[in-house]
């Protein structure tokens, strides 16, 4: 297997330059990628139905015998008709084809074919358009399907992967112990693999999906708990005593119990002798800012520095905004890319020499230059925009420092198992008091108006309003733009009042000032991109309104909604979509009915699946090929258990029994191998 991972995949017979490019693109530019290159879907062949009995509209697989040679009509437009009949011996169909002048040639009469495709039925017959077949003697039971790319079809790539099995050798290395396989009844690679990519039959597939599964889930535990595994060496960073409750008499409010549970949680962790490694979620407004700014008070009182990270310019200013309020006479700095060299080499030298104890910025904290005299606590802010590796980064700047993420994304529990194997979980799952619930409507673009006529009372009345669209720049769809909407905003919709506007193209100066100008109360209206989603506070804001409402997942809607509701004034939020698909009047129905942040992300999880849910890029974490976060739960904690036993023994993975799997981890964590 390891020499196949080097090979180049136009090593294989039919595959040239061109060809090797879409592999490549599709993600499998060698042959041992290909091979883990997995099918998206399955066809079942294996049962066909009898005619009378196929379900309608649903894919399934039919027995027939063709009747008489094909027919072949001309139509329209220069289009060719083939009409085919077909009998299973007790009922007839008509098959239909365009202008493909095969089917005449492949579909003999007298012949038994499977066909593949959906049934449809009128008053009079049943008929399919353009099934697939194949010859009913050496028809595959289960035929795979593979996610394509132009240029590159099925029949390519199954092809590319049949010599590439020819390549194999018989007796392949496993990367998953003997022992390990017996006990979780788990088949050999080999064998999986053939079968995720020509299942004999769908319970063979099922066997080869199974341990696929747990080799992913295995090697991705192996690679989070590796990372989580500093924390069983001591700490030198060993918090001497507890000063929050000194906190908890500076702040303006009174803590709500999930905020003092999860400080004491954090504030024990620091205190244990070895470094946290903690995860505190809490869904939009539940204050997390206040948590943060506890651990880095308590560890400033004890000498240590402390360096809080956030995703955004905009974000960071507001943190420090907010901490350098409240933790008066720790000496803090805001550092971010804006800033000129001399400034971040000032703001470094006295990191090095101790003098400032708090840094509030962002990733511009990671840069190289900047270096710390004690770093002792690390915190980011809406992890989920960090990966994995830009947190060891982080980490790195100081001596196993303890961290501690935040994130406003509420995950199921059990998904936060997943993607934060290795952290520990505060959940804040109290909001403070006096919160109201945003009642939230979702209307059709004829209400637009009326929505600003509600927006108008509500500026008369001295509150603020954010609205959302999902394009900087007037394009070719018509989707709404900020730039062509603050236009229409202040000639029609809202003449004579003060708007803002706010996107990701502005210079960082630029958007200071708008964002100042709104939280001052200077704007009223701020339209903007989704760049306010994370964080923002402005307790005044009493309206958010999307356009274009269908392009946004259900979670991020929740983000964006969270923006309003902060203070004490009744809020609420307007999605504006013309789009009538089921799943998206499914979606903003969800968000009218619920402001709980967990119910949402689970009903997103269940709308849109957990790919999309957590994008790639949103976790940070390596891609998953074939593992699924719904339905393998249990199989993940297995694998979490069997990781944890693994890693008890042979820390590092050197056991030659446990090469194989070292080598995986190496690949889907950092993109090496060894
Ligand atoms: P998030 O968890 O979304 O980051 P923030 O930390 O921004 O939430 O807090 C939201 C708002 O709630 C802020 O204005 C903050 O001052 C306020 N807040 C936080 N904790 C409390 C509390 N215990 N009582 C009253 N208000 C609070
Ligand atoms: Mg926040």
């Amino acid at each position: 297997m390891r020499s196949l991972f080097y090979k180049k995949i136009q090593e294989l017979k039919g595959v040239g330059e061109k060809r090797a490019r879409l592999f490549a693109k599709l993600g499998a530019p060698t042959v041992g990628a290909l091979l883990r290159f997995y099918p998206r879907a399955y066809e079942d062949w294996s049962n066909p139905i009898p005619i009378q009995q196929a379900p309608l509209d649903v894919p399934c697989a039919i027995r027939g015998t063709v009747l008489e040679r094909p027919s072949e009509t001309r139509i329209r437009g220069g289009m060719t008709l083939y009409k085919v009949k077909i009998t299973d011996g007790d009922s007839d169909m008509e098959l239909t084809y365009f202008n493909n002048p095969y089917i005449p040639l492949m579909l003999k009469e007298g012949e038994e074919y499977l066909f593949y495709g959906k049934v449809k039925a009128n008053f009079l017959k049943r008929e399919m358009s353009a099934p697939q077949f194949c010859s009913a003697s050496d028809c595959p039971a289960v035929h795979p399907i593979y996610p394509l790319t132009k240029g590159l079809s099925g029949r390519m790539i199954e092809s590319a992967v049949k010599n590439a099995f020819a390549l194999l050798p018989d007796a392949m290395q496993d990367p998953i112990p003997e022992d390990i396989r017996m006990q979780y009844g788990l088949c050999q690679l080999r064998y999986a693999l053939e079968n995720i990519h020509r299942p004999r039959s769908m319970e063979d597939l099922g066997i080869a999906r199974k341990r696929l599964v747990f080799e992913e889930l295995l090697v991705l535990q192996l690679g989070l708990l590796r990372l989580k595994g500093r924390s069983r060496t001591e700490s030198r960073l060993r918090l001497p005593r507890d000063d929050s409750a000194e906190y908890f008499a500076l702040l303006p409010f009174e803590p709500t119990g999930a905020q003092r549970r999860a400080v004491k949680e954090a504030v024990g962790d620091m205190m244990s002798g070895y470094p946290m490694n903690r995860l505190i979620q809490g869904d939009v407004g539940s204050g997390k800012t206040a948590v943060a700014a506890a651990l880095c008070y308590c560890a400033v009182r004890s000498g240590m520095q402390a360096a809080l990270m956030a995703p955004t310019e905009i974000l960071a200013r507001q943190h420090f905004a907010t901490l350098s309020g409240l933790l008066k006479g720790v000496r803090t700095v805001l550092l971010t890319g804006s800033l000129t060299a001399a400034k971040k080499r000032a703001i470094s030298e006295s990191l090095q020499s101790g003098e400032i104890q708090l840094v509030i910025g962002t990733h511009a904290i990671l840069s190289e230059g900047i270096a710390f005299q004690r770093l002792g606590l690390v915190i980011t802010d809406e992890q989920h925009r960090f990966g994995v590796s830009q947190r060891a980064a982080l980490a790195s700047k100081g001596d196993d420092p303890h961290m501690l993420v935040m994130s406003a994304t509420p995950i199921p529990r059990t998904l936060a198992l997943m993607i934060y194997g290795d952290l520990d979980l505060s959940v804040l799952d109290e909001m403070p008091p006096g919160r109201q619930k945003v009642d939230t409507y979702a209307v059709t673009g004829d209400k637009r108006l009326r929505a600003f006529r509600f927006i108008k009372k509500q500026i008369d009345a001295g509150r603020q309003c954010y609205i959302i669209c999902p394009m900087i720049e007037e394009g070719p769809n018509d989707m709404a733009s900020v730039n062509e909407y603050a236009v229409k905003t202040r000639k029609e919709w809202l003449p004579g009042c003060k708007i803002g506007v706010l996107h990701g193209k502005m210079k960082p100066k630029e958007k200071e000032a708008v964002m100042t100008d709104f939280s001052e109360g200077r704007i009223s209206v701020l339209i903007s991109t989704t760049v306010v989603e994370v964080g923002m506070d402005v307790p005044n804001a009493t309206v958010m309104m999307i356009e274009n409402a269908e392009r946004y997942g259900l979670s991020q809607l929740h983000q964006l909604r969270g923006r309003v509701g902060r203070g004490t004034d009744k809020s609420i939020c307007i999605l504006i979509s013309d789009a009538q698909n089921e799943d998206t009047v499914a979606r903003l129905k969800t968000m009218c009915q619920t402001n709980d942040g967990f119910r949402i992300a689970e009903q997103d999880l269940k709308l849109r699946g957990p790919g999309d849910f957590f994008g790639h890029r949103q976790h940070g974490l390596p891609e998953l090929k074939i593992a699924d976060m719904t339905q393998d739960m249990n199989v993940l904690k297995q694998a979490q258990a069997v990781a944890r036993e693994i890693l008890r023994t042979d820390a590092d993975l050197k056991a030659p029994s446990h090469r194989g799997l070292r080598a995986e981890v190496r690949q889907l964590f950092e993109n090496k191998t060894d």
